[in-house]
């Protein structure tokens, strides 16, 4: 089930708290999207050893991703050039699922319906947060009423398959107004929720907020509370707790994000962009200008490393364990060998014995506890 990925790297404002790729710079717009067009042609032949083939030479794919930067920027009429692009050298297999991600000051009436004429049909909406103060905290662009009108007006254009991006853990959003954000979701029906812990992550304006004492630092308890919140309450409400950061009603699944996790190769384009086969990683290069002169010089604007047996065991670990089906013994013996599952029996032992971890016959999954400290495990058990 392979998929293909398209970044694009445009925003209208920087989000304090960022560090994707991304610009505010609207100017090369137009030479970025000529780029795209040329490197979807220079780069159609990727997936073609893991992909099956239409009667017309077209490689069949599962799923389609816009994320960015903000793909909703781009006009309907860009986008529709996209994928004429794609269609081009690919075919969507039926039921095939394409995302855009979208924030909520884009999506108006008309543009919905605009879209709906695409072959767009999921939503990724980047909420955040339904609270004044945290949206000033984050510099997000949109206010609280365009949050939730975003979503009634994907639901009045007819898109069912919507997910909501929230961030907790910002210093100006306390419990109970957490329980709210979250409320607003299920009261909205909303299928698909991820939630992310804001971090702080190096070179970002929030980083230096905090380093020169203009902001209070992330507090980790106060996290770790929201956290708990969130699962007893979405669980409560009929999502299952599917990855760590993802909740979803049956039949809502990001299908894009589960291929990531089962190791399913895909090929991502645009600048920074990653992809990947199973034997080798590559991505793009992060610089949306440098990105148009190599695409224009007929290059691909890519570095790659090779994925040792060590390094695919510890990815598919890391990603595996995040999921709520765990590591599976058989798989790791099956693609590993017997060697690293020794490993990994003899390294689950002790979180097995403390309930971090929980033995569901041939998988090994993360108790509630050890939901907590996943990236902590996930390290112990890596070769
Ligand atoms: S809209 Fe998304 S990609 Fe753009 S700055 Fe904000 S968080 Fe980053």
């Amino acid at each position: 089930m392979p998929g293909v990925y398209i970044h694009i790297p445009f925003c209208r404002q920087a989000c304090h708290y960022c560090n994707f790729h991304f610009t505010v710079s609207l100017k090369h717009k137009q030479d970025f999207l000529q780029c795209l067009h040329e490197e979807i042609r220079l780069r159609q032949d990727f997936l073609a050893p893991y992909a099956e083939k239409t009667k017309n030479n077209k490689l069949l794919i599962d799923t389609l991703y816009f994320g960015g930067g903000t793909p909703s920027i781009l006009k309907v009429s860009e986008l529709i050039g996209i994928l004429r692009q794609i269609y081009e050298f690919f075919e969507l297999r039926s039921g095939a699922e394409v995302t855009l991600e979208a924030n909520p000051d884009d999506l108006t009436i008309e543009k919905l319906m605009a879209l709906r004429q695409t072959s767009v049909n999921r939503l990724s909406v980047g909420i955040q947060s339904f609270q004044y103060a945290d949206l000033q905290y984050l510099n997000r662009i949109h206010s609280p009423a365009q949050a939730k009108q975003s979503i009634k007006n994907a639901y009045k254009t007819g898109f069912k398959n919507i997910s909501v991006d929230l961030i907790y853990g910002t210093p100006t959003l306390d419990n109970d107004k957490w329980r709210d954000n979250l409320h607003t979701i299920t009261d909205l029906a909303v299928p698909h929720v991820s939630a992310y812990c804001l971090t702080v992550e190096p070179k970002t304006t929030l980083s230096v907020f905090i380093k020169r004492g203009q902001t209070e630092q992330v507090n980790e308890d106060h996290a770790c509370d929201q956290f708990e919140i969130m699962i007893d309450l979405l669980v409560k409400s009929g999502y299952e707790h599917y990855e760590i950061s993802n909740f979803g009603k049956q039949g809502y699944f990001s299908k894009h994000n589960l291929s990531y996790w089962q190791g399913i190769p895909y090929l991502g384009l645009g600048p920074s962009a990653h992809s990947y086969n199973g034997k080798t990683r590559q991505w793009n290069i992060s610089n949306t200008t440098e990105y148009i002169s190599r695409i224009k010089k007929g290059l691909i604007p890519c570095e790659k490393e090779k994925i040792t047996a060590r390094k695919a065991f510890n990815e598919y670990i890391m990603t595996s364990l995040r999921t709520q089906w765990g590591c599976s013994k058989d798989k790791i013996n099956r693609e590993f060998g017997s060697r690293f599952l020794k490993h990994f029996e003899k390294e689950a032992s002790s979180h097995l014995e403390n309930g971090l971890l929980i033995d569901n016959q041939d998988n090994i999954k993360l108790s509630g506890k050890g939901k907590l400290l996943a990236d902590k495990i996930a390290s112990d058990l890596f070769a």
